[in-house]
């Protein structure tokens, strides 16, 4: 059986957005504030909220982007290249609606692909368009613990869980991370473990699956997340299905990256 279903974003629609901000936070981490008028017209969902995020190229003088939140794809192929954006997906690591700010955390990776480069080179006015795309996690109100796994490109997303959750919540969250520096703070409720481990010279995903495979994890697991590099993501769920004989439609599980690879378009 396939794991839980998407949550759908609400209302989604092309949100206009201008940096407003850019600073490095830690050695791997870039974060960039975005703000606009249009903000405010996105509804947060909390969890692992995640967009596709639309970035003017190098040589372009306007960012033009798809129209139709249905068919974005299908318009995009159909851009002439010259003119299409990068597109590239993101999470919501920070809402201030209010303010109309939105903060995104970017990776900078060697090897940096469209998406790294354009947070590296960001400016103060530099326009940029989101499309919302709602929750890939989903617990279904499934009753115990819960365990999350993943890598810096992640953090975003098991921070935004970890504010997410009940406070009465309990679990484990194990975060690969690059170098000791780019360890975050966020809240969680106090039930909610977070081990960090770092990456040192070993494959990304390595370090964080030996230390899910020491875990020990109480029978009561009710749900399991896992994202970042691919191997990690279908690492875990290998794991929890074959070694701890967790139920498929317990985990959901998302390759957000691929070592070598770089996302297509
Ligand atoms: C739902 C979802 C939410 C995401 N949220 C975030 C987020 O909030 N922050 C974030 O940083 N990423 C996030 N990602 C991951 C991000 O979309 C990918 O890392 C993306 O490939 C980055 O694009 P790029 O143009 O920088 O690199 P690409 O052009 O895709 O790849 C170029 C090279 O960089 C390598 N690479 C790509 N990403 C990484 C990485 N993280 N670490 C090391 N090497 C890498 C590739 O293996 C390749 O060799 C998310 C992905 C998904 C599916």
């Amino acid at each position: 059986m396939a794991g839980p279903e998407r949550v759908a974003a609400v209302a989604p629609r092309f949100i206009e957005l201008e940096v407003l901000e850019s600073q490095q936070l830690s050695p791997h981490v870039r974060r960039v504030t975005l703000g606009g008028d249009e903000v405010s017209a996105m509804t947060p969902q909390g969890y692992d909220q995640w967009f596709r995020f639309f970035m003017r190229r190098d040589g372009q003088d306007e960012l033009r982007v798809p129209t139709s939140p249905a068919t974005w794809f299908p318009q995009y192929l159909a851009m002439r290249e010259q003119q299409r954006p990068w597109v590239r997906n993101y999470t919501v690591r920070d809402f201030r609606l209010e303010a109309g700010e939105l903060d995104i955390d970017f990776v900078c990776h060697e090897d940096p692909g469209p998406g790294a480069a354009w947070a590296m080179a960001a400016q103060r006015g530099e326009r940029a368009v989101l499309l919302d795309e709602g929750l890939l996690y989903n617990d279904d109100g499934l009753e115990g613990a819960v365990l999350v796994v993943g890598d810096e490109s992640a953090l975003p997303a098991i921070a935004g869980i970890c504010g997410s959750l009940d406070e009465g919540s309990r679990g484990v969250a194990v975060i690969e991370v690059g170098h000791r520096d780019d360890i975050q703070r966020f809240d969680r409720p106090a039930g909610v473990d977070v081990r960090w481990v770092e990456r040192g010279a070993a494959r990304a995903g390595d370090s964080a699956l030996e230390e899910l495979r020491g875990l020990s994890i109480d029978a009561g697991l009710g749900y399991a997340y896992s994202a970042g590099e691919q191997r990690l993501a279908t690492g875990t769920r290998r794991h929890l299905v074959r070694e701890r004989a967790v139920d498929k439609s317990r985990i959901t599980f998302t390759g957000y990256w691929k070592l070598g690879a770089s996302y297509v378009s």
